[in-house]
């Protein structure tokens, strides 16, 4: 195992709960732990493994404790879950999930459609959850990942003093990590620099992952940007799984094979094995049949004399 001790960047795999959650298709729960098992042989130490919502809204997710039971036996690995309220937060807490994160949108327009709530009403949300987080299993980091912040599909535009503001409230409320999602693919290298320094000018440490779709193929842009800015946690998606219904044909996360690769080749290490982690596309594409999956660099392999770090 040729891990590197501090890999100076975490890459937070989001597929098995962004990604499996804007396919169509169930993945089977069997073929769904064998992708787990992949992404966590190939060095990944943080896996969002599933999203805690009622069945009948999200099919995909019906399985979410038995996931999360089963990724448990990875050491070394956060098993992270997304909860969109607190009935989500007790079901993901029993289960044993590690991580919790909340969607807190920045725009109203996608907050009501995404939730059913105003972003106000998910700061209230927040509280109640952290609230819970204290009873149940008080070292359980709850973060929260702010989506449409660089824009929105519904709305348009997102004020930039909106998004801050909505991070200053989270942080009074007494969240552990605030990350900024580009939900719909809307954000740009300048705006991304911008808005995470403003991030961190507002809510100091607590500013946390920059979360990343590759909708307009400015992904890795955006994510370098990010770097630049001091963001050290990246959410990505192997083969880039997922996409936004309002672009059809449109890759949805970044990828993290494309990821990976970028951080390695700069020379910032991100204690993922490469090789290992393409490996990790097949029992994807075993439960995914015809799914289409994205990614530069398993198309291009490797280059020639390249070693993982
Ligand atoms: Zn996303």
């Amino acid at each position: 195992m040729t891990r590197h001790p501090t890999p100076e960047v975490l890459i937070s795999e989001v597929g098995p709960r962004d990604g499996l959650q804007s396919v169509q298709a169930t993945m089977a729960t069997a073929d769904k732990l064998r992708w787990i098992d992949a992404l966590a042989a190939a060095g990944l130490r943080e896996i969002e493994v599933a999203s805690f919502v009622p069945a009948q809204r999200l099919p995909q997710m019906a399985d979410a404790a038995q996931v999360v039971q089963h990724a448990l036996r990875h050491t070394g690995v956060r098993i992270m879950a997304l909860v969109p309220n607190v009935r989500g937060a007790q079901a993901a807490l029993v289960a044993g999930a590690q991580k919790l994160t909340l969607p807190v949108s920045a725009s109203p327009a996608h907050s009501m459609a995404n939730v059913r709530k105003t972003p106000e009403a998910m700061v209230a949300e927040v509280r109640a959850v952290l609230r819970l987080r204290d009873e149940m299993a008080p070292g359980v980091p709850v973060e929260v990942g702010m989506s449409t912040a660089f824009g929105c599909t519904l709305q348009g535009l997102v004020p930039e003093d909106d998004v801050l503001r909505l991070a200053v409230q989270l942080a009074e409320a007494g969240i552990d990590e605030i990350g900024l999602s580009d939900t719909t693919g809307m954000g740009n290298p300048a705006q991304v620099s911008r808005l995470f320094k403003a991030l961190q000018r507002e809510i100091g440490a607590l500013a946390g992952a920059a979360h990343m779709h590759n909708t307009r193929g400015l992904g890795l842009a955006n994510c370098l940007a990010a770097y630049d800015a001091g963001v050290r946690t990246f959410d990505s998606s192997l083969g880039g799984l997922g996409g936004c219904p309002y672009a059809p044909g449109a890759s949805g996360n970044v990828v993290t094979e494309d990821l990976v690769f970028m951080f390695e080749a700069m020379g910032v290490s991100t204690g993922i094995d490469l090789d290992k982690l393409m490996a990790a596309r097949e029992p994807l594409e075993t439960g995914l049949p015809g799914e289409p999956l994205y990614g530069m660099t398993p198309e291009a392999g490797l280059p020639k004399g390249w070693s993982n770090r």
